[in-house]
């Protein structure tokens, strides 16, 4: 066995969800607080975290493609890390596949990293896919991330095995992080400079604590006391289940000024047997129904969505239904995909694959159909006033980038004869024309 020196800079490349994101912003400030630092671009760095996707096609084999990559060009390589869900469900393969892989860390075990680092120098080779519930927040370093928007995980896990998907194995279990530990972390990201936060979780909505008080409380009950925080200026939250919405999170919508107008709620597809076949457990008429309180309880709400194509034995009449879907529900945003198997899940084995030129065309039809509706959404939006929270700027001098309430992106411009604009101000805008991907704006 060889040792290695002490690494001094890593680089984290978090492929994926927004959970993965926070997750590699959460070990970055782990490996900050060892006294590492970020890799300036374009150079090398002692430690890469490769944070890995199972949701990716072929997702196994990019992450070896991904580590071959990782080689010098004088034939040394970096200590490497491979971490997020393909760690999870792969393990102790990764190892025995890729000998330049040091540590294989799963998304709940990363708070080890630093002793894993430690033993890796040693010329250990170091496997922890451990799943213990929460254990990773209680010791994971104080929040340091400034940035406007912010993501925050409060739920972890998934219990609803829908057919197509590896999450339930690879993140376990639903769990919800207790609801004083979330309002000191979302204090801490506002103290920082968030003025956004999103409550991210597999399942948020199923999200559930005890206030301060004992009381039992839901998503909205944590919602509602983050808005009482005086610079969060803004609330989102995803992923959402439809069996999980409560009577109280849609009111919320209606009730709670900072709770964003926008909804991100998967439907995958609009055809009730291959729902049942996903085991999605909802109907096409129960998440109409469900989107219809949504707008009643606010009106202007954006609504967002997923969509698989193509699952086994999805006939041309059930991709109607799904055409159908999109028609109904008019999306302002949405991530189709085509299906594909996914190791170890139900579907994967299920008779009736879809051939590709057949998924081909009707992701062809389903986006031509969603992109559409989400340039509509944006007309429909040309000549309203709102705020907009600035992320960055632009690539002209003098220009902004940022969110309107409903997520879409938005640019304007700031110079010598209007105000200008600072990265995390909330400016008052008329928009003032659409794209199908983003809004031109000025300030009023
Ligand atoms: S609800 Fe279904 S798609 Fe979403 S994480 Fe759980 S199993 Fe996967």
């Amino acid at each position: 066995m060889t040792s290695v020196t002490e690494p001094k800079t890593y680089r984290i490349k978090s492929f994926g969800c927004q959970m993965n994101v926070y997750d590699g912003e959460r070990m970055a400030e782990l490996l900050g607080a060892q006294g590492m630092s970020a890799a300036p671009e374009g150079s090398d760095a002692d430690l890469v975290v490769l944070n890995t996707c199972h949701i990716r096609e072929k997702a196994a084999e990019k992450v070896y493609s991904d580590i071959g990559r990782l080689r010098r060009e004088d034939g040394s390589a970096p200590l490497i890390a491979v971490a997020g869900c393909v760690a999870q469900a792969e393990g102790e393969e990764i190892m025995a596949r890729s000998p330049d892989v040091k540590m294989v860390v799963g998304p709940q075990a990363y708070h080890r990293l630093p002793a894993m680092i430690e033993k890796a120098r040693r010329g250990e080779r170091v496997t922890d896919t451990d799943m213990p519930a929460n254990a990773k927040f209680g010791v994971l370093p104080q929040r340091t991330r400034r940035a406007p928007s912010a993501f925050l995980t409060v739920q972890e896990g998934c219990d609803k095995f829908c057919t197509y998907c590896v999450v339930p194995y690879t993140r376990g279990a639903e769990i919800s992080r207790p609801f004083a530990d979330l309002v000191e972390e979302a204090k801490r990201l506002v103290d920082a400079g968030a003025r956004e936060i999103t409550l991210l979780g597999q399942n948020v909505n199923a999200w559930d604590g005890e206030d301060d008080k004992g009381r039992a409380v839901g998503l909205d009950g944590l919602i509602l006391e983050l808005a009482a925080l005086p610079d969060l200026r803004r609330i989102r939250y995803t992923t959402s289940h439809p069996n999980d919405m409560s009577d109280a999170l849609i009111a919320a919508h209606g009730e709670i000024d900072k709770l964003m107008p926008y909804l991100h709620l998967p439907v995958q597809s609009g055809s009730n047997r291959v729902l049942a076949a996903m085991n999605r457990s909802h109907s096409a008429e129960s998440y109409v129904a469900l989107i219809e309180r949504f707008r009643t309880a606010r009106p202007d709400i954006a609504i967002s969505g997923d969509f698989i194509v193509g699952f086994p034995g999805e006939t041309d009449a059930e991709f109607e239904d799904t055409l159908k879907m999109v028609d109904t529900i008019r999306y302002a945003a949405a991530f189709s995909f085509k299906y594909s198997p996914r190791p170890g899940t139900p579907a994967a084995t299920m008779d009736g694959q879809i051939a590709k030129d057949v998924m081909d065309e009707r992701l062809q039809r389903l986006q031509a159909a969603l992109q559409r509706d989400s340039l509509a959404f944006n007309q429909a939006s040309v000549g309203r006033t709102c705020e907009v929270l600035v992320e960055r700027k632009g690539r002209k001098p003098g220009q902004w980038l940022g969110k309107t309430p409903w997520l879409q992106s938005a640019w304007f411009a700031s110079g010598p004869d209007r105000a200008d604009a600072a990265i995390g101000d909330l400016v008052q805008v008329e928009l003032l024309a659409a794209g199908p991907n983003s809004l031109e704006a000025r300030v009023i």
